[in-house]
C-alpha cells in the first residue's frame, strides 16, 4: 500500500510503498477514509530530531487524525464488523493505568498517550490502511462519512477538551477568546457556541478569510491579531479581560496577547505548539488566572464530539486531497492556504 512517511527529520514527507499490516490479537485494520493534516505534523516533520519521549523509529507513517471503515479484525475482537464506519481515538495508552481506565489515554501513565504517527511506536493513518492496536480506540460513526469526520478525532477532540474544562466560567456576561482560527480554532468557536449560548466569542487571527469563517461558525466578534485586538477585547470586557483565552497558536506574540486579554481568576489555555514561552510574574498573567497546556482529550470526550457532529452542531470545512497530494496539502497548510482542514482520502 502507499503511505506518506517521514523518512528524515527536518525533511518533507515522502510517498512510499509499504506492506499492508496484519492485525494481531485484539487489533483492527482500518481502511482509511480520511486522514487530517494537522499543524502538529508540521512541527513533527520540522523537528531536527525526535522530540523527547518519541519512540517511533524512522521511517514512519504520518497522520494522527483518522477515520475510515473496519477492514479486518484480529483474533478476539468483538463488536465491530467489516465495513463499519469508525473514527480512531489517537492517543494510544496502555489501557491499564488509572488514567487509561478513566478513558484519559492521552495522559497514560505508561506511554504518555502518544499514538499513531505521533511517536508511540506505531505508524499513523496517512496511508491506505491503518493498524489500530486495540478496538477500544474505535468509536462508531453511524451515518457520518469518515472523509468528513476524520478531523473530529483531533481538531474536534482537542478543542472540546480545552473548552469543556472551562465551561463553568462561561456564564452570562462572560467572554471567550480564541486566538488562531484554523482547524482547531474553528472547532473551538463552534463548540463554544454549542456548549455555552451565553458567552461572547471573540476570534483572533492574522488572516481575514479565517476570521470570516469564524464569524460564520458562531464568533460574535472577529479581530486581526495584534495590539488593537488587545485594546478591543479589554474595552469589550470593561477592562477586566476574558474568562477564557484559548491560544491555538502558541507563539511569543500570541502568548503575550493571551496574558493581556485574560482576566483575574480566568483560564489561559495554551493549545498551540508554536514554541513560544509565557513569562509569569506577580502581575502577569492576571492574579489567579490558571494556565494550562492540555494535550488532546479522552475517549468519552471523543464520543461526545461524534454526538455533536451527528447533531450537526459542529462541522469543519474540509478540503479533500488524494494520497499522492499529501505533501502539497502540508505545504498549503504551512502557507496558511487551507481554510479549514485538509483531509487526505486514500481511497477517493
Ligand atoms: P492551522 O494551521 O489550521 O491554524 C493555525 C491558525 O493560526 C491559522 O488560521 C493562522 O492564520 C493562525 N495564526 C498564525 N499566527 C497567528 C498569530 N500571530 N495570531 C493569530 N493567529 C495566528 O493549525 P491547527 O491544525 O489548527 O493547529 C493549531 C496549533 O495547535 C498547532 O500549533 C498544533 O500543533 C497545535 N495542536 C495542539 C494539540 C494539543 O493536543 N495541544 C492538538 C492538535 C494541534
Ligand atoms: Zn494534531
Ligand atoms: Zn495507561
Amino acid at each position: 500500500m502507499r503511505a506518506v512517511q517521514l523518512v528524515e527529520w527536518g525533511e518533507p514527507p515522502e510517498l512510499r510503498d509499504v506492506p499492508v499490516p496484519e492485525p494481531g490479537p485484539g487489533q483492527v485494520l482500518v481502511k482509511v477514509g480520511g486522514a487530517g493534516a494537522c499543524h502538529s505534523d508540521l512541527h513533527i516533520m520540522d523537528a531536527p530530531g525526535p522530540p523527547p519521549a518519541f519512540t517511533t523509529p524512522l521511517p514512519f507513517t504520518l497522520g494522527h487524525e483518522n477515520a475510515g471503515w473496519v477492514e479486518r479484525a484480529g483474533p478476539g475482537v468483538t463488536g465491530f464488523a467489516p465495513g463499519d464506519a469508525v473514527i480512531v481515538y489517537g492517543p494510544w495508552g496502555c489501557g491499564l493505568c488509572a488514567d487509561c481506565r478513566e478513558g484519559r489515554e492521552n495522559y497514560c501513565r505508561t506511554s504518555g498517550g502518544q499514538g499513531g504517527g505521533l511517536g508511540g511506536g506505531y505508524d499513523g493513518g496517512m496511508a491506505e490502511y491503518l493498524l489500530v492496536p486495540s478496538s477500544r480506540f474505535l468509536i462508531p460513526l453511524g451515518t457520518l462519512d469518515p472523509r468528513q469526520a476524520a478531523p473530529l478525532s483531533d481538531a474536534g477532540l482537542t478543542s472540546y477538551h480545552a473548552v469543556r474544562r472551562s465551561l463553568h466560567l462561561l456564564g452570562p456576561g462572560s467572554t471567550a477568546v480564541v486566538i488562531g482560527a484554523g482547524g482547531l480554532g474553528q472547532m473551538a468557536v463552534q463548540l463554544l457556541r454549542a456548549l455555552s449560548s451565553a458567552t461572547t466569542i471573540v476570534a483572533v487571527d492574522t488572516d481575514a478569510g479565517k476570521l470570516d469563517t469564524a464569524r460564520r461558525m458562531g464568533a460574535d466578534e472577529t479581530l486581526l491579531s495584534g495590539d488593537q485586538a488587545v485594546t478591543r477585547i479589554r474595552d469589550m470586557t470593561g477592562q477586566h479581560g476574558a474568562e477564557l483565552v484559548l491560544d491555538m497558536v502558541g507563539l511569543d506574540p500570541t502568548l503575550r496577547m493571551a496574558a493581556q486579554v485574560a482576566r483575574v481568576l480566568g483560564h489561559l489555555t495554551v493549545v498551540g505548539l508554536g514554541g513560544g514561552a509565557l513569562p509569569v510574574d506577580f502581575a502577569s498573567p492576571p492574579h489567579e488566572c490558571a494556565v494550562a497546556a492540555p494535550y488532546w482529550g479522552s475517549i468519552p470526550e471523543l464520543m461526545d464530539v461524534v454526538t455533536l457532529a451527528q447533531q450537526q452542531k459542529v462541522r469543519l470545512l474540509v478540503e479533500h486531497f488524494p494520497l499522492e497530494r499529501a505533501p502539497e496539502a502540508y505545504q498549503l497548510l504551512r502557507t496558511g492556504k487551507i481554510q479549514g482542514r485538509a483531509v487526505i482520502t486514500p481511497h477517493g
